[in-house]
């Protein structure tokens, strides 16, 4: 028997300290040899409670005259959960962004692992054809023949399949556009039939025998794109490259072919996309390619497959992974490339808890696994751009569209030389109403944005001026005619449509400003024959009825489309040959020194919406300001997304503003305002009772611009350095001074680094 001191950091707790407990090991092991129990997770007595989990950080030598005093850690797992490279990032993640350590384990562990569940491999449901499927299929005729596509694709799939693993994974079969209904219905006439898996910890390297990691042969590539594929197979050991690539060149078919090579070498690789771009086709492609598990990390699974998800990965019977932000954190062994697909998307940073971006971890990750990192993107942060003309990363172009398609035609249309028509009243110029006209009469699509659901921005009384207003947050209540509710964007509160003012009793309510749903009414009214479509969050609710509208889009059942940002990116729709952008406006003037780069990447990435297949396609951005610089730029002069972009860094140099400075928020919040106030005024106080490090500069307690939200108070301290590390300096003087003076009951304290948007 051996006594070790287990250093832990606790998972379900803001602490920002860990905290020593004994640990008693069968066998005579010292510290050194038991480094392979760093991550594994411990049941530890803290506080009133008898048994908290807890992460194993580090492990010492015991030392008499302590380990008397201290209680006794409780083991869970016989090694770390995680692999070396996780629970090394989630280590540096924390003293990057400045979080309790054990709340970074809380948002890298899945919710069994934090429950303190066994995590040995579990038996996942898997889908087979039944052994007289094939012979009842073909005697089917009439009504007994099966005619639901998905089911038929289903069907399908298992065929092929038969051949070689014989079942698919329920949740592959899901990924790859099966909705449940149609497993349902195959079940029910006994087609086909459910089972579990066995355990089995094959890997899946050894699964593959030797056999070719691929199924089918892609495209032979254009010169940018095998540049790019040798340019990152040749690298030795960690370089991040940024693939600066327009829409549709081709970056997808390049990612795939590192890949292939990546699993040649009998390497395993993860793929972080944005939530919204894991359609069916995205997995499709994967699995049509691949002749390796292919597994995926994100919203739409549950807890359960998600923390099965996490198992096979940790196992090595996953060779791909594609997931959302938090799929980084999965253990993936001889993980040998990280790529993220649009990496300029904000959902890539957390924006609340543990506020991470998965660009700094993935990075910290390749680096210690000693593997490519991949950063692909039509649109990249400037964070990304500088650091590819500094030299830190490797910038690779394609410049082409690779399927011959030619870049729309931009049309910038003043607003203000056009009638004041009906349509205009909800932002419908006569150009943009004409156009729409022009190209439905054709048989093309038309898809238009709006970056705001509702059917009106706000409800005024016109009696006695009464706006009417959330009553938990400082905002304005959304007008939404369909479902005849009054309803706030950002705590989901809702009331329904008055008919009186409930301050002047009177009944002249007016509403003011347009949404999406305002827009899809007057398209059906001015187009009645050709069929509307609206994709927000209001028509849409998850990710099998966004595929089932995207699916009558692509059949041409709707030939206008109106929608938010959800349809932005990653959706290709070949019949689309016009592209409408309602309003750009809000944001070329606002106080977020980042509005015209997200305004910039906006534009061009609708743009890459048009004209995707062989038809023509282009763009109409309307606007009230056409003579403003970025909207004259890009759309007059025609200039490419990178030198435009680059025009903007000067000023944010001479501001030292990000990718030049560095930048953090000291957040506080509360349903008791003053003490809110009161806890960053005394660790402002405090801070600047010394002198700050060289560089640091800190604003007042300010408001954040939507001070109530959700019944709290929230107030922040912009922390601003010269560079990264004398702002880490001063954060961490900060975050000695909460250590020391604790945390109210009842406020809420985090620090954000490298905040994204202003608040
Ligand atoms: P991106 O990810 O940059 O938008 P994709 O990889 O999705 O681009 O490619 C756009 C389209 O062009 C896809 O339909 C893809 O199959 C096709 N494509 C990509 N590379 C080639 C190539 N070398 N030859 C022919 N078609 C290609
Ligand atoms: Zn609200």
């Amino acid at each position: 028997m051996s006594v070790l001191i287990a250093n832990v950091a606790l998972v379900n707790r803001p602490l920002f300290d860990t905290y020593d407990y004994r640990l008693i090991l069968k066998g005579r092991k010292s510290a050194a040899e038991c480094a392979y129990l760093k991550g594994a997770r411990v049941l530890v007595p803290f506080g009133k409670s008898i048994s908290s989990l807890a992460v194993i950080v580090s492990l010492k030598d015991h030392a008499l005259q302590q380990s008397a005093t201290l209680k006794e850690a409780k083991l869970l797992d016989e090694t770390g959960l995680m692999g070396e490279d996780v629970f090394e990032s989630v280590l540096f993640g924390a003293r990057y962004y400045h979080y309790p350590l054990g709340q970074c384990f809380f948002t890298a562990l899945p919710l069994a692992l934090r429950e303190g569940k066994s995590c040995e491999l579990a038996r996942v449901d898997l889908l087979m054809l039944c052994e007289d499927a094939p012979a009842r299929l073909q005697k089917a005729t009439g009504k007994t023949r099966i005619k639901s596509p998905a089911q038929l694709k289903l069907l399908s799939l298992l065929s092929e399949e038969a051949a070689g693993t014989l079942a698919i994974p329920v949740t592959e079969a899901r990924d790859r556009g099966i909705p449940p209904h149609a497993i349902t219905a195959l079940l029910d006439k006994k087609l086909i039939r459910r089972v579990k898996s066995e355990i089995d910890y094959t890997t899946w390297q050894e699964g593959l025998k030797g056999g070719s990691v691929i199924k089918e042969q892609g495209p032979a590539l254009n010169p940018g794109q095998a540049y790019a594929v040798e340019r990152v197979a040749s690298a030795r050991g960690h370089e991040t490259f940024l693939l600066y690539g327009i829409t549709g060149s081709g970056k997808t078919e390049v990612y795939l072919r590192i890949i292939e090579k990546v699993l040649e070498k009998g390497k395993a690789a993860l793929v972080l996309v944005p939530e919204i771009a894991l359609t069916p086709q995205t997995f499709e492609r994967f699995h049509r390619r691949f002749n390796v598990p292919v597994a995926s990390l994100h919203s739409a699974l549950s807890d359960r497959e998600r923390f099965e998800t996490y198992l096979n990965a940790r196992y090595g019977k996953s060779a791909i992974l594609i997931g959302t932000r938090s799929a980084l954190f999965t253990p993936l062994p001889g993980l040998g490339l990280i790529v993220i697909d649009e990496e300029h998307d904000s959902s890539f940073k957390q924006g609340d808890g543990f506020r991470y971006h998965a660009r700094v971890l993935a990075r910290e990750r390749a680096r210690l696994c000693n593997c490519p990192l991949v950063l692909g993107s039509a649109t990249p942060a400037l964070e990304s751009i500088v650091k590819a003309e500094s030299g830190e990363y490797t910038r690779l172009d394609l410049t082409e569209r690779a399927g011959g398609a030619a870049p729309p035609h931009l049309k910038l249309i003043d607003l203000t030389t056009e009638p004041l028509s009906q349509g205009m009243f909800c932002g419908i110029g006569t150009t943009l109403e004409n156009a729409i006209g022009e190209e439905t009469v054709k048989g093309n699509q038309v898809l238009l944005f709006l970056n705001r659901r509702g059917y009106s921005r706000h409800l005024v009384c016109h009696s006695c001026g009464n706006i009417f207003s959330c009553p938990h947050c400082d905002n304005l209540l959304t007008v939404h005619h369909e479902e005849r509710v009054l309803s706030c964007h950002i705590c989901e509160y809702r009331e329904s449509l008055p008919h009186i003012c409930p301050v002047c009793h009177h009944a002249e309510l007016v509403e003011t400003g347009f949404g999406t749903e305002q827009v899809e009414e007057f398209l059906k009214n001015r187009y009645p024959d050709v069929g509307v479509e609206r994709i927000d969050r209001d028509t849409v609710k998850n990710r099998d009825e966004l595929e089932a509208r995207l699916e009558k889009i692509r059949r041409g059942q709707s030939q206008i489309v109106v929608g938010t940002q959800m349809l932005a990116k990653g959706h290709d729709f070949p019949d689309v040959t016009l592209v409408g952008i309602i309003d750009i406006d809000s944001g070329l003037y606002s106080d977020d020194f980042r509005s015209l780069e997200y305004t910039a990447q906006l534009i061009t990435q609708v743009a890459g919406r048009a004209g995707r297949a062989l038809k023509e396609g282009y763009v109409i951005v309307q606007s009230h300001h056409p003579d403003h610089e970025l909207l004259y730029n890009l759309i007059e002069r025609r200039s490419d997304y990178l030198p435009l972009v680059l025009s903007l860094l000067p000023l944010r140099q001479q501001l030292k503003l990000p990718p030049y400075g560095a930048q953090a928020f000291l957040e506080s919040n509360s349903e008791d305002r003053d003490a809110a106030h009161a806890f960053l005024s005394t660790l402002l106080t405090g801070l600047t009772r010394e002198s700050l490090p060289q560089g640091v500069t800190l604003s007042p307690v300010l408001s954040d611009k939507m001070e109530k939200r959700h019944n709290r108070f929230h107030f922040h301290i912009l922390a601003s350095g010269d560079n990264e590390t004398s702002l880490a300096a001063l954060l961490d003087k900060a975050v000695n001074a909460v250590k020391k003076g604790g945390i109210p009951a009842g406020v809420r304290f985090a620090i954000d680094v490298d905040p994204l948007l202003m608040i």
